[in-house]
């Protein structure tokens, strides 16, 4: 595992400049897309929000469906709420991983990636 990462590595210096807030970290605190680790933790929690209203929208959409579409008789309600539930937790989760890949491959714009985080870095 660490060999697999360290080659890339090497080819950088000792010290490399984020891409994002563009301040010098040591090569190992920096990925593939040469992110701090304070940028990526930034953007996850970013994305995290993003997936987190993506999966309240699609379980709403859902149980809206089941609730007069459906109509499900009291018997089978359980199954049903774990139903919206689940798709509400893996809508989260789709939502989450396609708004960090935009992130990463689009923002590199510190004030746009951190523009709902002024807290950190104090910026
Ligand atoms: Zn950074």
């Amino acid at each position: 595992m660490i060999d697999r990462g360290s080659r890339w590595r090497d080819r950088l210096g000792e010290e490399v400049s984020c891409a994002v807030c563009g301040e010098t970290r040591d090569s190992t605190e920096v990925d593939r897309m040469l992110w701090c680790e304070d940028c990526q933790a930034v953007a996850r929690a970013r994305a995290g929000r993003v997936g987190l209203r993506v999966g309240i929208v699609v379980a709403a959409a859902l149980a809206a469906w089941i609730w007069w579409g459906v109509q499900p008789s009291r018997m089978i309600a359980g199954a049903w709420i774990a139903t919206v539930v689940a798709a509400g937790w893996l809508g989260a989760k789709i939502g989450r991983e396609v708004a960090y890949g935009i992130y990463r491959t689009r923002e590199t714009d510190p004030d746009r990636i951190r523009g709902t985080d002024p807290d950190t870095h104090g910026a």
